[in-house]
């Protein structure tokens, strides 16, 4: 590489091989599992107006606050890189009327962009894939978004992987629950750490998902949202539960577990892997791979009517690291062109092969000996030779694929 190149953005990655082919696989199943559950293909826009993700998400959030890649352009209007799906989706259901459509199942995947400290599993654009059931008030809706996530961590082959759940109850629990953590940690603010010493203002929520050890000591004793569930909010989290035992789905509670920001209401979860296990060892402390949970407050802060909704989002690159390295496709059939004059019946037959499902690939550049050096170092299953008069003889062994297709061209 010369000097003059110029280099990769930091914290962006250039996927290929293997690690592409995990990537994909990644995608790919996440397709089909959707198609199980009837959610339905979205494309949103990669940037939105700025506002849009700082009303939604909300100022004092860390995604608001520090990570946005927020620019002015040239017609002087500041817009933000989506740091998430969310805010733009709800922006969307808004502004196309898909109230129409409610209760509405929704899919989407790709690039997210986040002004963070690149490391492991942490990256500057990374992508995601999203599913959100957006105009469902129903506890149900929680259950099925939550076992569509466990099929799909199942279908991808992840195990030792556990989903952490909580409720952060409605509005008035919440409320509640908040006004006690501002009080218990109010008396020690003095020894938390700055961040948390914020936090008391503007969330205090936030506090309990600090990563400080200087706050982590007091978190085992703080108040639990439990001790200020409505009757209602305890009734939701009970049917959601229950829900999740009768569909097979594995969970945990975890009393502690917050999301970041600041439109969730009732159901909060994040999958992660448990310790000690290969999971855990891949993904070291970028250990959550999917999160998400209720977001009932969200549409109102985009001037919409009260929506009831639930989503959540995996991170690819999190999941494909789970899922191991993929092989490329192996490659079934190699039509090895001879003698030149054949060529045309060599790419007719190429076309064949590939309309007829066979990975395929024509050798026909270099001499003859060459030509059959490099088909045999390839390892396809079987070399189909060309020569004068069109296709000739096979080497190799048949996939019932490739058979089929030779036979219908006799
Ligand atoms: P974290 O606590 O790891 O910062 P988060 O709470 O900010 O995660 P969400 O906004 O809930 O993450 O995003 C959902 C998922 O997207 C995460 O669980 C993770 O798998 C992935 N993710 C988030 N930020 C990044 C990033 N910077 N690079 C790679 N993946 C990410
Ligand atoms: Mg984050």
């Amino acid at each position: 590489m010369s000097k003059n190149t110029p280099k990769a953005i930091r914290g962006t990655q250039d996927i290929f091989g293997a690690d592409a082919e995990a990537f994909a696989f990644v995608v790919e199943t996440f397709e089909r599992v959707r198609k199980l559950y009837r959610f339905r293909r979205a494309e949103m826009p990669v940037f939105e107006k700025t506002e849009v993700f700082s009303r939604a998400i909300g100022e004092t959030t860390d995604v608001v606050s520090k990570e946005m890649y927020s620019f002015e352009d040239r017609g002087g209007d500041s817009l933000t890189l989506r740091p998430e799906f969310t805010a733009g989706i709800a922006r969307a259901y808004l502004t196309n009327g898909w109230q129409q459509h409610a209760p509405l199942k929704l899919a989407t995947h790709g690039p997210l962009f986040r002004y963070e400290r690149p490391q492991k599993g942490r990256y500057r654009q990374f992508h995601q894939i999203d599913a959100e059931i957006i105009g469902a008030a129903e506890p149900q809706a929680d259950v099925e978004l939550l076992a569509m996530a466990d099929q799909l961590l199942k279908e991808l082959g992840i195990e030792g992987v556990t989903l952490h759940l909580n409720t952060l109850g409605d509005a008035d629990s919440r409320e509640q629950w908040r006004a006690a953590l501002v009080e218990y940690f109010g008396k020690v603010r003095g020894e938390l750490s700055e961040d948390s010493q914020e936090r008391l203002k503007k969330n205090p929520l936030r506090i309990l998902d600090s990563k400080d050890r200087r706050d982590q000591q007091f978190l085992a004793d703080a108040p639990k949202i439990d001790d200020f569930l409505t009757d209602e909010a305890k009734g939701f989290f009970e049917t959601v539960t229950s829900g999740l035992d009768a569909a097979g789905v594995t969970w945990k509670r975890a009393e502690s577990l917050v999301r970041g920001l600041d439109y969730y209401r009732h159901t909060a979860f994040e999958f992660i892997p448990d310790e000690g296990t290969a999971a855990a060892d891949a993904l070291g402390a970028q250990s959550t791979v999917l999160g998400g949970g209720r977001y009932d407050g969200l549409m109102e802060s985009l001037g919409g009517a009260p929506t009831p909704a639930v989503g959540w989002a995996a991170g690819i690159e999190r999941l494909a690291m789970l899922v191991g390295e993929k092989a490329e496709p192996r490659l079934e059939a190699i039509v090895l062109v001879e003698d030149d004059r054949g060529l045309t019946a060599a790419i007719e037959l190429l076309g064949q092969l590939r309309a007829g499902g066979v990975v395929a690939e024509i050798m026909a550049s270099g001499s003859p000996k060459k030509r059959y050096d490099k088909a045999v170092k390839q390892q396809p299953r079987a070399i189909l030779r060309v020569g004068a008069s069109g296709y000739d003889t096979f080497s190799g062994d048949l996939s019932p694929g490739l058979k089929e297709v030779l036979t219908r061209r006799l």
